[in-house]
């Protein structure tokens, strides 16, 4: 079998790439183990964040990283096991996060989330999955005024610069909003802007479906199998060998064991999250981030989830679940929560770089090899017009966003 590309990796980065490929009449197989949207892109908040135009920096105060080395917060979590490797990947995401550093940076990472709303709305429409999202935006709940403040400033300069819309709203007014909250809130920041989808997971399986309806391959295999064979690459599915001209590498968290083999050193690491479903409470209109506890919680087709903040440990290392624990806790205090829907909560990988950015781009030792990973916190808004930008590189057409600041030669 052969095609123009072949997509490693169907999570929503792939799935996209895949799609926005396959949009434009190419043809694409479409390459993964499991079924699309089965790992990472299933197990997020579900939040298409267009008020995300500065990326999750590294806390720059002594007293913050303090809190993290000593585990005070709920927040962040660490492996001692993991620190060898991610400790040198974890200095130079401190480094990147020092303020001259930083603002080139979001202004870069804002470019690109500009489009997530436009870009996810053209592939939805196309899908059929407007069912599936919410566009009522995103709040963050304060416990306190003086926190609440402090957002509120942010927000007034995030406004200002990025042209992002919100609402303050006071303990009343988020009463009436949220009726099943247990306790009055100081208030709330409401992002406006924001979709949330009820089932993430399936959001990725509508667009894979699309994808085989404008003639897509989509077929099981390992990616660890691809190699150069003769002007372009190879990789074995279940159903055969697969030739193409390009493949691109979208294997989320996985990306690092296919290319670190090939020669490229890039500073990856993952943030591990939890997450489980709770059902039989009032419930929640809209996600809520529990800004001062660190928790997002999510109403889902499944019940409401609730997802934690960073953990590091290696994939594949057993699950410690003690902040989503604590971030239960946290939770019930917010809204009644009867039934935790799983035995065991779902744990997942965010695909981190040192430098916040994703990695778009040409391999630069490699011809026809292409990287699409390291999507962070934001992979779900973002694989639409990561997946449009990579497209538009691999025709050679004009980026429709400047491609320079994704690139992996940057490192
Ligand atoms: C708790 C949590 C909450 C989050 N909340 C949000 C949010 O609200 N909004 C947001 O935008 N982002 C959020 N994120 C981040 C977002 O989920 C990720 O950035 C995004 O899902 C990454 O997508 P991806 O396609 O790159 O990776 P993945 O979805 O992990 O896809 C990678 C794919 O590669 C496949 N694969 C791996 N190895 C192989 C192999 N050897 N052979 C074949 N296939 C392979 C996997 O099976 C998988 O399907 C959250 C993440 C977490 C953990």
């Amino acid at each position: 079998m052969s095609a123009d590309v072949i997509v490693l990796g169907a999570g929503m980065v792939g799935t996209c790439t895949a799609l926005q490929l396959a949009r434009r009449g190419h043809s694409v197989a479409l390459v993964d183990r499991r079924a699309p949207g089965s790992e990472t892109s299933y197990g997020n908040a579900g939040i298409i964040q267009r008020e995300a135009v500065e990326p999750y920096a590294f806390p720059r105060e002594w007293s913050a990283v303090f809190d993290v080395a000593f585990k005070r917060g709920m927040d962040v979590n660490y492996h001692l096991s993991a620190l060898p490797e991610v400790l040198p990947r974890l200095a130079r995401y401190w480094h990147a996060s020092a303020p001259a550093r930083y603002a080139p940076i979001a202004q870069a990472y804002s470019r690109l989330i500009a489009h997530c709303l436009t870009e996810h709305e053209v592939l939805m429409a196309e899908s059929g999955a407007d069912d599936l999202a919410r566009k009522e935006g995103y709040r963050f709940v304060f416990r306190t005024s003086a926190a609440m403040e402090e957002a509120a400033t942010r927000a007034t300069r995030l406004a200002a610069d990025y042209g992002v819309r919100h609402t303050l709203q006071g303990g009343d007014e988020l009463a009436k909003a949220e009726p099943g909250l247990r306790q009055r809130m100081a208030g709330a920041l409401h992002w406006l802007d924001p979709w949330s989808v009820s089932d993430p997971g399936a959001l990725v399986a509508r667009y894979a479906q699309r994808f085989e309806a404008l003639g897509g391959q989509l077929v099981e295999g390992d990616a660890a199998s691809l190699r150069a064979a003769g002007s372009g690459w190879e990789v074995r599915t279940s159903t055969g060998p697969i030739t193409a001209r390009h493949a691109v590498v979208a294997l989320g968290p996985w990306a690092d064991a296919l290319i670190a083999p090939l020669g490229y050193r890039l500073p990856l690491f993952v943030k591990r999250g939890y997450h489980r479903h709770y059902r039989g409470g009032p419930g929640l209109q809209l996600p809520m981030l529990d800004a001062e506890r660190g928790l997002v919680l999510a109403p889902m087709a499944q019940g409401v989830r609730i997802t934690t903040g960073a953990e590091f440990a290696r994939i594949g290392a057993p699950g410690t679940p003690v902040q989503l624990a604590k971030a239960e806790a946290a939770a019930r205090e917010l809204i009644d929560l009867p039934d935790p829907v799983e035995a065991q909560p779902w744990m997942g990988n965010r695909p981190c770089t040192a430098d916040m950015k994703p990695v778009i781009g040409p391999a630069p030792n490699h011809a026809g090899l292409w990287f699409n990973f390291g999507h962070a916190h934001q992979g779900f808004t973002l694989g639409p017009a990561s997946g449009r930008l990579m497209a538009d590189m691999i025709e050679g057409a004009t980026p429709f966003v400047d491609p320079a600041p994704y690139s992996a030669s940057r490192f």
